[in-house]
């Protein structure tokens, strides 16, 4: 399957689509992560794209798209995607059809995960991500087990700058004026669904599969261990 999760900074679309991903057998592409990972690596569209997220805009359309797609074509993306964090605009939704097209694919679903402004700001604020991988943490909801250090890979934890001040406001200013709209468009294509974002962890994570398997009853899912306990 080919799955399009949307929601605003904090709405918990990484962490589901993570989650997702080997239950579904697809893989797990995070925009914003693939422009840090530019960042991190000092290349040329790190260096293209850092004035912009610092200042929480968007990064142009060309840069992203091309970026995405790139990624998309690769083998281990043949079996499904689920993606995070783009589109975020139409044009990037309509060039990701096009794309899929070519390759006899399409998106198949379209999750939006519904969270109050007051609730992202309240969760970005003690949101921190590991240096390594990315790995999302929340030091009230989901706190690592040792202060500071990643579970998973033991990498240092840290507070996205733009996740506070300034550049958060400017996020969610443009999620909630201008990727909204995404959901028009998708559910003019009959592929959304909305999910109460609000909820906890594993509540979020079920009410996603029972629609998913509600709408598609060939969709496999092997459930990991966090959703069964
Ligand atoms: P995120 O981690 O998804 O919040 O993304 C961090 C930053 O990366 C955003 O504030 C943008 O500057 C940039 N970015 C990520 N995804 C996109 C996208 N689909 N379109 C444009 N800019 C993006």
């Amino acid at each position: 399957m080919n799955i399009v999760f949307i929601g605003a900074q904090g709405s918990g679309k990484g962490t589901q689509a993570e989650m997702l991903a080997p239950a579904l057998g697809g893989c797990h592409i995070a925009s914003g992560d693939l422009f840090r990972e530019a960042q991190n690596k000092h290349t040329p569209l790190g260096l293209q794209v850092k004035a912009y997220m610092e200042r929480g805009e968007l990064v142009p359309d060309e840069l992203t798209v091309a970026m995405v797609l790139e990624r998309i074509e690769q083998p281990d993306c043949i079996d499904g995607v689920l993606l995070d964090g783009f589109p975020r605009t139409l044009t990037q939704a309509q060039k990701l059809d096009i794309d899929l097209q070519h390759f006899k694919r399409s998106i198949d679903k379209v999750v939006y995960l519904d969270v109050s402004r007051e609730e992202l700001l309240r969760r970005l604020s003690s949101r921190y991500i590991c240096q390594e991988h990315q790995h999302v943490y929340n030091i009230v909801t989901h706190p690592p087990k040792v202060a500071g250090i990643c579970d998973i890979d033991g990498s240092e934890l840290y507070q996205r700058a733009d996740d506070t001040g300034a550049a958060v406001q400017k996020r969610l200013d443009i999620f909630f004026h201008e990727t909204i709209h995404l959901l028009d468009y998708y559910k003019d294509q009959q592929k959304l669904i909305v999910v109460d974002g609000n909820q906890n962890i594993e509540q979020v994570y079920a009410d996603i599969l029972h629609v998913l398997k509600r709408d598609n009853e060939d969709v496999k899912v092997t459930l990991p261990t966090s959703a069964t306990s």
